[in-house]
């Protein structure tokens, strides 16, 4: 005797009921062979679905064997058991269970996504069932868009779309009416002929009679089992063929993966606004962190200007311990010898002294306050200025005191407004006549104030116009490469060695500089760690509507396990939905964060957002693992449930 296809042994399901449970199955011993076509009958509530679900591995059994074609399904995994559904099985409900959002040829080839198939192969089948079950013009419609008969016709081709073996119809006419009940009957006598084992469960005897053997349960427990004399059974010489056209394991992953990401795709565009909402804190998470960072770069690239071309380093030397320092007047010793005595030195670009005073500036009939400065030929490299027009004073101008001056452009403005060229005129300085030799190019992001400045030999200067040779400073252009710490102590060491005591302090802006980008770096951080605040509640907002999908759309997923889609297969379309989510976010978020670094551009010549590519691939990195981390926990639930009770939601 052939081993049965379908075997149960002395099973028992339970449910839990308040304190205790109640088994809807009890003392079950059946067996089916392939080929059959058998009606289970009972009333309602005697444990027909629950039967129904056991045999098609979407429930287990509380206690007893099932063995499927001499496989003991007990001992079987999640995965394994939606392999077993894949591939043996096809469920027609009472309710349909189609995807809403699906058509009709998509839904029949649901199975044969999860098994592997290759497209073109797939939706060949498809098509074949549909028009074989008649509904060659249908092929594209929605459920919503069928009638009841015509919707139960595109699930029973989704059972048969991996094959079918054995179809499970659960009540397949109890929505129907006669005439569309009838055609269903008809169709499944059809198939078991064709040899597909054809289990019905209803409560209509009428129904059951189509069967040839009637099982009839009452309140859990089979109490008859004959054979349906007017329906003798037919040979059934073959199997039903199930394709076998599965592609590489890879193309297969690819489809699935295909599946998911248009179904994510799919749920986002049903619910446009709750999205959006659902976005927005991952928009405004990723747009503050990358404004933030850019902010803290334009604010750092703009103390760079102003303090002086990166990798140059300017120091000044001023008598006294520190400024404001009211004996600082009285000190001598910084002499013009001491500039000298730099200048000569290995760590030092430039040097020059530096005296000023402040008097008034004519040419004819203009007069100007300006500021005249005693300096040496370094100077002007040392403090990165620029000719425009004419040339600079040079070392034999000060040496032979000459009465030559370079105009600062606002010394220029003032004395020379139009576009006349001073190069070669004469102008005086209080008493002094001096003859203009150069004009220098504005400052940029300098610190100057708005006084004009009227550059002089440093000797021209003391002599001619100050009258004292002690210097109000001296400037220190160290040399490229020197660390400005080296340098500062090379300098002190030496002008104290000069002058045997300390009477002088150097004042370094690189220290600024350093202590300006600490600040910003704080400053930085600090905004962006408000920035990760946001994104994690943007996180949380994700996950909390992520739970209110899957909630949505339960009965989808059991719909899909039922048509053997495995754990990982809905665990993968729900992550993706939640990355995809967060992905968006995270580019409208970068998008919005552009837009205002181009507001700033157009509404600022001095001050720059500076976007840089790492803080782009932060944005992205970071939604992509908002989406993971927050959308993981929803997507295992969804992949966790138990198919009976996701079938069962409404
Ligand atoms: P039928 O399909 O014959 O109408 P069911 O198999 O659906 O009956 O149910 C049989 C019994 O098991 C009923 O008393 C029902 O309340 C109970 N039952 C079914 N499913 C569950 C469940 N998931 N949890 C608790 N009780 C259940
Ligand atoms: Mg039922």
């Amino acid at each position: 005797m052939d081993s049965p296809l379908l075997q149960l042994t002395d099973l028992r399901r339970e449910f839990p009921a308040g304190e205790g449970t109640i088994a809807a199955l009890r003392n079950i011993d059946l067996r089916i062979d392939a080929g059959e076509l058998v009606a289970i009958v009972g009333a309602s509530g005697s444990g027909k679905s629950t039967l129904m679900n056991i045999l098609g591995c979407l429930d287990r059994p509380t206690e007893g064997r099932y063995l499927f074609a001499g496989r003991d399904v007990g001992a079987l995994e999640a995965n394994d058991l939606a392999a077993l559904r894949r591939e043996h099985f096809g469920f027609v409900f009472q309710r349909y269970h189609l995807l809403a959002d699906l058509t009709a040829i998509e839904n029949t080839s649901l199975p044969a996504i999860y098994s592997g198939h290759a497209p073109t192969a797939r939706h060949k089948r498809a098509r074949a069932l549909l028009e074989r079950l008649g509904l060659a013009d249908r092929l594209h419609h929605r459920p919503s868009q069928l009638s009841g008969g015509q919707q139960q016709r595109v699930a029973i081709a989704r059972a048969l779309m991996n094959g079918g073996g054995v179809i499970l119809a659960d009540e397949p006419t109890g929505a129907l009416d006669a005439a569309s009940g009838e055609e269903v009957m008809r169709i499944l006598r059809e198939l078991n002929a064709e040899g597909h084992t054809v289990i019905i469960v209803t409560h209509d005897m009428s129904v059951a009679a189509h069967a040839q053997r009637i099982v009839e349960i009452s309140d859990g427990a089979i109490v008859a089992d004959r054979r349906n004399s007017s329906r003798s059974r037919r040979a059934s010489s073959h199997q039903p063929a199930s394709p076998q056209v599965a592609h590489s394991r890879l193309r297969a992953s690819v489809a699935r993966f295909g599946e998911a990401l248009r179904m994510a795709l799919l749920a986002m565009a049903a619910h446009r606004l709750r999205t959006f909402l659902t976005m927005l804190g991952i928009i405004i998470g990723i747009s503050s962190v990358v404004s933030v960072v850019a902010l803290g770069k334009g604010a750092q690239a703009r103390v760079m200007a102003q303090i002086g071309e990166l990798g140059t380093i300017t120091m000044d030397v001023f008598p006294g311990s520190w400024f404001g320092d009211s004996r600082a007047a009285q000190i001598q010793t910084l002499v013009e010898a001491d500039a000298r005595a730099l200048a000569g030195q290995a760590y030092v670009d430039s040097v020059s002294a530096n005296l000023s005073t402040d008097l008034t500036a004519r040419y004819r009939n203009r007069t100007a306050d300006a500021q005249a400065r005693g300096v040496g030929p370094g100077y002007f490299r040392a403090r990165g200025l620029r000719v425009a027009q004419g040339a600079l004073f040079d070392e034999s101008a000060d040496r032979e005191m000459r009465q030559a001056a370079v105009l600062d452009e606002k010394a220029r403005k003032a004395l020379f407004p139009d576009e006349r060229s001073p190069i070669g005129e004469t102008i005086l300085l209080g008493a002094v006549p001096v003859r203009v030799v150069g004009v220098l190019q504005p400052e940029t992001g300098g610190f100057s104030g708005p006084t004009p400045g009227i550059y002089l030999p440093y000797r021209t200067a003391a002599t001619r116009l100050v009258g004292k040779s002690h210097l109000e400073n001296i400037i220190v252009r160290v040399a490229a490469d020197v660390p400005s710490a080296a340098a500062e102590q090379a300098v002190e060491r030496l002008l104290v060695q000069r002058h045997r005591i300390k009477d002088f302090y150097i004042h370094n802006p690189d220290q600024f500089r350093r202590a300006m980008t600490q600040a910003n770096a704080t400053l930085t951080l600090l905004g962006s760690a408000i920035a990760v605040i946001a994104l994690v509640v943007g996180g949380i907002g994700v996950m909390n509507i992520m739970m209110v999908s899957v909630n949505e759309r339960t009965r989808e997923i059991g719909i899909r396990m039922a048509a053997g889609a495995r754990q990982s297969d809905i665990l993968q379309q729900f992550m993706i939905e939640a990355v995809l989510v967060c992905l968006t976010g995270g580019i409208i978020g970068l998008a919005l964060a552009l837009a205002l670094g181009l507001v700033v551009a157009l509404l600022s010549t001095e001050f720059q957002m500076i976007f840089s590519l790492p803080s782009f691939f932060l944005a992205f990195a970071c939604s992509t693992a908002i989406g993971i981390l927050f959308g993981f926990l929803p997507a295992r639930s969804a992949a966790r449930l138990d198919p009976v009770v996701a079938l069962a939601r409404d």
